[in-house]
């Protein structure tokens, strides 16, 4: 079906729509529905962002819009920066500076206490308003230095317990790849973001057979 990716991040767009592209949906930005508005994101919780953002982008664009509200939450830092991810340096979208704060936050922070997971709330919305959201985790450690350079936000710092495997399958990171350094179907396989869409991916008959009517 065709559907909007209600994000103005370049690097989250690029994920959803091959995720969404792969499981036989049509995309369409924000920006080529000519939709600049950016909602504020005053929920406390991924899953309230996520549905303030599918909300406000469905109103815009009048067909169905998928949101996904996303970040890192570590150990050490008591779940920060969560769902200040994007600002965590205080400036929105800053991804070097967000990069830097973390490696200084954490450098007195001892080894245990760098584990971390990242978390995505997604939240399909259709026009009636009817919606649904769903959650997806991937548990990990930061690391004191980047490493890699695919993706974008914390990926150069974040080595995930688990990768994708080409047949499919998963297995444990014993090469310690940071996000940055996996291949997009390797991240895509066990990442925050791809275990949401997995789980959309399940859940949207059912749903559109009820939420449609
Ligand atoms: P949001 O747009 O408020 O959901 O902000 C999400 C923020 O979390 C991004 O700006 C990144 O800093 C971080 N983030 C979310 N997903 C990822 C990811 O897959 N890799 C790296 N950083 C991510």
């Amino acid at each position: 079906m065709l559907i909007c990716a209600a994000t103005n991040n370049a690097g989250k767009l690029k994920e959803l729509r091959r995720i969404l592209e792969k499981q036989g949906h049509t995309v369409k930005s924000q920006k080529e529905l000519n939709i600049a508005i950016e909602p504020e994101e005053t929920g406390t919780t991924f899953e309230e962002n996520a549905k303030i953002k599918a909300q406000a982008i469905c109103a815009a664009s009048g067909i169905a819009t998928v949101a996904d509200d996303s970040g890192l939450a570590v150990d050490g830092l008591d779940g920060a920066p969560g769902v200040y991810s994007a600002r965590y340096c205080g400036v929105h979208g800053d991804d070097e500076a967000n990069n830097d704060k973390l490696i200084a936050d954490l450098e007195q922070v001892e080894e245990s206490k760098r584990t971390a997971k990242f978390v995505s709330a997604v939240c399909f919305m259709l026009p009636n308003g009817k919606s649904i959201t769903v959650l997806g985790e991937c548990p990990g450690k930061v690391i004191r230095q980047r490493k890699g350079t695919n993706g974008f936000g914390y990926d150069p710092l974040f080595v995930p317990d688990f990768v994708g495997c080409e047949d499919g399958s998963i297995k444990a990171n014993t090469q310690q790849l940071t996000y940055a350094q996996l291949e997009d179907w390797q991240k895509d396989a066990i990442s925050h973001r791809g275990r949401a869409m997995e789980k959309l991916d399940r859940a949207l008959s059912d749903f559109l057979q009820t939420a449609e009517k």
